[in-house]
């Protein structure tokens, strides 16, 4: 673990980069200030990168779009990838025809219909006919009534013996500078305690996300190795360790989750070991 002052004398070294997006792109604010001159950087040295997010409320257009709004130009919705795409190709895989009941906006369940699948909302599912109900996907945590919705996909899980999916494994986000919002990880968790069984989650630090984004890098003609490639990220718990399961070098940023005054107990309490700590991807 080095604690470094400059983001850009590290990530020069590297052939490809993975950002998280939340914390080190943006904030609760808006963009971070000076983020369009690192991605400038990296793209003028001809380093890749993917920016890799577990927000699964929103399309990979759409979520290009939303930094074309911020001001941050050059991220085409090819170089997302979103944890909501491994939830897809999970139902596209495994999901033969029926219907896949979900939590979360009706925006999200896009990723359900992409996997050529009928979505329905847990607040419009009719409870005396789930015959055709093959899945439930947690996706988002808005877009439904926290106490009538919740209760109700308690009951049909109990109920129906199928896949549960959560697309967004992430237990909080910060919505301000000391205030955080409850995430759809942390609902999915609330019930898998109460009915005591255990969901597919997916999003970092699972590594789909990150073969996805491997795969991907090494389907365009160049080869690239996981010595080549830095995992950047806010979150100790999600991408840095992700990133060091999947075996890059990782660095933890301090412009989002973890503070500067919080990251050397969070670091010690957790066990996750960044293998550097940079303020922000900025200078
Ligand atoms: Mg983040």
């Amino acid at each position: 673990m080095e604690k470094i002052e400059s983001f850009l004398s590290i990530v020069e070294n590297y052939k490809a980069v993975f950002l998280d997006s939340y914390g080190v792109l943006k904030n609760f604010r808006g963009l971070i200030e000076g983020v369009q001159e690192t991605l400038d950087f990296i793209q003028d040295r001809g380093i890749e990168f993917r920016i890799l997010t577990n927000d699964a409320s929103r399309s990979q257009e759409q979520q290009s779009e939303s930094f074309t709004r911020l001001g941050l130009q050059g991220i085409p919705p090819e170089k997302i990838v979103t944890s909501g795409m491994m939830a897809k190709q999970y139902l596209q895989l495994k999901i033969k025809g029926g219907k896949v009941a979900y939590l979360g906006t009706a925006n999200a369940a896009h990723y359900i219909m992409q996997a050529n699948l009928e979505s329905v909302a847990i607040a419009d599912l009719d409870k005396h006919d789930l015959d055709d109900i093959k899945a439930m996907v947690f996706l988002d945590d808005e877009g439904f009534d926290w106490n009538y919705d919740i209760n109700k996909t308690v009951n049909l899980i109990r109920k129906k013996n199928m896949p549960i999916i959560v697309a967004n494994s992430d237990n909080l986000y910060p919505v301000a500078k000391n205030d955080v919002s409850i995430a759809t990880g942390a609902i999915a968790k609330l019930v898998e305690s109460i009915i005591n069984k255990k969901f597919i989650h997916f999003g970092k630090p699972d590594t789909q996300m990150f073969n996805f984004a491997f795969d991907d890098l090494n389907s365009n003609g160049r080869a690239f190795n996981k010595e080549e490639i830095l995992m950047v990220g806010d979150t100790l718990h999600t991408d840095i360790l992700g990133g060091n399961k999947f075996g890059v070098k990782t660095v933890l940023v301090l412009s989002g989750n973890t503070t500067p005054g919080e990251v050397e107990m969070n670091i010690r309490s957790s066990g996750i070991i960044p293998d550097y700590i940079c303020e922000s991807i900025v200078g």
